[in-house]
């Protein structure tokens, strides 16, 4: 067993793609899944609280934590099963989402190509059941391994298992208890093309389409649309769309008939957050060192040193403005920690 090595006063300004300043009592990498155990016992011992990080994409790094993060950076995988019908791939947490569809892609496997361009790593991806493009990892998820911090044992989470749901899963239901080591998805041989979603229908009718060809559509369509959080940090669709009842809806599509609304299969209908807050005016507003972006008002963007404080105010002028001008709740999609 390798010892842990805690670096203190680690700077996790360049670990969230807000750039949020922020900096931890301690920070670590662990690349090793075995490691975990001796991690959880030192932070016990030590009477610190833990946290885990995989890419930073979805969180919103408090200034000081008074503890250790723990940066998920365990890396490998492969196929692991070639059926008839179906393909089994594996990656380790570590890896690098985007890095893992361009895999399966250069092994001719088609299922994830429209979840390409999502940042952050695999043992992320089912926690908050990554979806885009009419597309979610539940869709072809097979199974994954996670460390139970409560019991110190790992074990296999199958799908029903997960109780995956729109940006929901298990994992969130007790946050922090599981540590997503490894994700399995099964991908199907008679691939189809999903392309009802609005930008990729074009490519209906192409002959010989390819989950390549549909990939690199994703990722251009991605890049005109979403401010590149290198360049403008942000930590992608600030709000969740909210799913609510037809009588919530109805003063909203009342006023603007041709409003996005999606129906579910449960009675409710899906709003757009984007399109509630940009009907609210606020495409573009500043508050400090915090700003929604010009070029999407569901981005929340960094606009130079700004803080977790900064990040909340804002969310907050946003939340009570839409409340106010359309009477729906917004609830935010990244993590605050
Ligand atoms: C520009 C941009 C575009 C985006 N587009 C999309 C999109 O289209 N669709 C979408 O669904 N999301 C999108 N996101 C959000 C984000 O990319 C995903 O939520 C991603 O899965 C987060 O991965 P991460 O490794 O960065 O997680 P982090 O931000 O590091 O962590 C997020 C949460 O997951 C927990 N966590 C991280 N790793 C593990 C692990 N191994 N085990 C258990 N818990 C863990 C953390 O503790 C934290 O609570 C976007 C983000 C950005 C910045």
């Amino acid at each position: 067993m390798t010892a842990l090595t805690l670096i203190p006063d680690f700077d996790l300004t360049a670990h969230n793609t807000l750039a949020l300043t922020a900096r931890s009592r301690f920070g670590v990498k662990i690349e090793r899944a075995e490691d975990f155990p001796a991690l959880y016992a030192l932070a016990a011992e030590q009477n610190l609280p833990l946290r885990i990080l995989g890419g930073g994409s979805n969180v919103v790094l408090s200034q000081d934590f008074d503890g250790i993060t723990a940066l998920v950076s365990i890396t490998g995988g492969g196929i692991i099963e070639n059926g008839p019908d179906a393909t089994v791939v594996e990656a380790s947490a570590g890896e690098t989402w985007h890095d893992f569809v361009v895999f399966t892609i250069d092994k001719g496997l088609g299922g994830i190509e429209n979840l390409a361009g999502i940042p952050g790593t695999v043992g992320a991806a089912p926690v908050q059941n990554i979806g885009a493009y009419g597309a979610e990892v539940a869709d072809v998820f097979e199974s994954l391994l996670a460390y139970d911090t409560t019991t110190g044992t790992t074990r296999t989470f199958t799908g029903p298992e997960c109780k995956f749901a729109y940006r929901d899963s298990v994992f969130k239901y007790e946050p922090g208890r599981y540590v997503v080591l490894s994700l399995c998805l099964r991908l199907k041989r008679d691939w189809q093309p999903n392309l009802k979603f609005a930008g990729l229908s074009e490519l209906e009718g192409t002959p010989d389409l390819t989950p390549r060809q549909v990939m690199d559509r994703v990722v251009a369509l991605r890049n005109s649309k979403l401010p590149d959080w290198r360049v403008t940090p942000n930590a992608g669709s600030f709000f969740q769309n909210p799913i609510v009842s037809l009588e919530d809806a109805a003063p909203v599509l009342a006023e603007f008939p041709t409003a996005p609304s999606f129906p579910q299969p449960d009675g409710r209908t899906k709003l757009s957050a984007g399109w509630l807050i940009e009907k609210t005016g606020l495409k573009g507003f500043r508050m400090g060192r915090a700003g929604i972006s010009e070029r999407h008002a569901l981005v929340l963007i960094n606009l130079g040193g700004a803080t977790a404080e900064d990040i909340a105010a804002l969310a907050t002028h946003i939340k009570t403005s839409v409340q106010s001008r359309f009477g729906i709740a917004l609830h935010e999609e990244p993590v605050f920690t």
